[in-house]
């Protein structure tokens, strides 16, 4: 048995755990996927080691809200603590996704190997693989996870090919507005859902943030259409003729900075099933925004990987393709990637088409929004009689 002060992977002695030099894991990609899981795998005492194009994440239009189930599922993996915040307050209030990603990173253990620079091929054998760089640089591990988000080349490079679902799936656009005076919001923020069958408006989420009230208007349209290119001249004007329900609300705010813009492809991956690479987060599939699924879909990983596949998969010889097969055949990892695929198809289509069974599916959806909302409502103590 390990005495105390022995180190500890997964709960057997760190000596038992490989060579000393190569690492057990090789994380390629340090967005909020492969840092999280970095950080996760390195307190379990996991030798890792993290190849990331930059240093720091580049600033970037990505998440910037987290939701009750994403912040249940951090605490589970005792990772809010990078955070700086319990999980009430990490949901309350927005961010900038390079944020995220500089706290979780600055979370690692010193042990955590960072080396900035471009994966470009995977050498691969049942049992050690070598991670090659653009500049000639060789990282060996047992396992590599490819966190590499929507970037394609490595991918390729490895045979997995991008089985395109739709292309510009959905567009989020994302501006700052200084509250407007009075309030009109609920601390916490609002959510507005699109007005008109078929006007291809999911919602808009109104939210504090660094700077003001940031807003994520979710619609399917094209990234080049007028209507969204408008967005960049004047998104309060464009925000309020698509959805005139917020004009009284948003009456006297101001826009701080130029709105942003960014299209969602839905894809899959096919071919990969390989030895000794596990593919997670966007570089498995992309998952549409307006369903606010991306980081759950990743947390489900991160906590499959951690807590059953990789305590089972270092503890034994081999990383061959069958033995890793496991871990995409999961029924929760299933469940989770049917859920957002689900929810990313009949949210396009309440949104998009008018046809009888849609409008209903829509005024349902309307109907129970309206039952939670004024479940939620505080009732007012009663008055006492006199
Ligand atoms: C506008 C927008 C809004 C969104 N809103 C939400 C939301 O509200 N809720 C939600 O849950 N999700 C949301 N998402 C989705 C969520 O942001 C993504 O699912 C998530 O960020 C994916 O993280 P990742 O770690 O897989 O990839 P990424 O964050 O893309 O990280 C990939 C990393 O890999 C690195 N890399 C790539 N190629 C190489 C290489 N060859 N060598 C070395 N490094 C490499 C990159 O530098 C990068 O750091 C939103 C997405 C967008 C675009």
């Amino acid at each position: 048995m390990a005495s105390k002060a022995e180190p500890q992977c997964f709960g057997r002695p760190r000596a038992a755990a490989g060579q000393a030099g190569v690492a057990e894991v090789v994380v390629v990609g340090a967005g909020i996927g492969g840092a999280l899981l970095a950080l996760a795998l390195a307190r379990r005492g996991v030798r890792v080691a993290v190849v990331d194009l930059h240093a720091t994440y580049p600033d970037d239009f990505r998440c910037e809200k987290l939701n009750a189930e994403q912040a249940a599922m951090l605490a589970d993996l005792k990772l809010l603590d990078c955070f700086g915040a319990d999980a009430g307050a990490l949901t309350e209030r927005g961010f900038r996704y390079d944020a995220l990603v500089a706290g979780v990173r600055a979370a690692w253990p010193k042990a955590v190997r960072f080396t900035e620079g471009r994966a470009v091929a995977v050498e691969r054998t049942a049992d050690l693989q070598t991670l090659v760089l653009a500049d000639g640089e060789r990282i060996e591990g047992r396992l590599i996870v490819m966190a590499t988000g929507p970037s394609d080349k490595l991918r390729a490079s490895l045979g997995v090919r991008r089985k395109l679902v739709r292309e510009r799936h959905s567009v989020c656009i994302g501006f700052t507005l200084t509250p407007p005076p009075g309030g009109g919001f609920d601390e916490g923020g609002l959510v507005h859902h699109g007005e008109r069958a078929g006007d291809g408006m999911a919602f808009a989420s109104f939210f504090p943030a660094q700077g003001g009230m940031r807003v994520n208007l979710f619609a399917y349209r094209g990234p080049r259409d007028a209507w969204t290119l408008g967005f960049r001249d004047d998104p309060l004007a464009r925000l309020t003729e698509a959805m005139p329900g917020l004009t009284p609300l948003l009456a006297g705010a101001q826009v701080v900075g130029p709105a942003e813009i960014r299209a969602t492809d839905l894809y899959e991956t096919e071919g990969h099933e390989l030895d000794g690479v596990v593919l997670i987060g966007d570089a498995f599939r992309s998952c549409c925004p307006a369903t606010g699924m991306g980081v759950t879909r990743l947390l489900t990983e991160i906590r499959l990987l951690v807590k059953t596949y990789l305590p089972a998969w270092l503890a034994t010889p081999g990383m061959g393709a069958d033995k890793l097969a496991g871990f995409y055949a999961d029924p929760a990892k299933l469940r989770i990637d049917e859920r957002a695929a689900r929810r990313a198809e009949t949210g396009r289509s309440t949104s998009t088409r008018t046809s009888l069974p849609w409008r209903a599916r829509r005024s349902l959806a309307e109907l129970k929004r309206t039952v939670v909302a004024a479940a939620r409502k505080p009732v007012a103590p009663a008055k006492p009689q006199s």
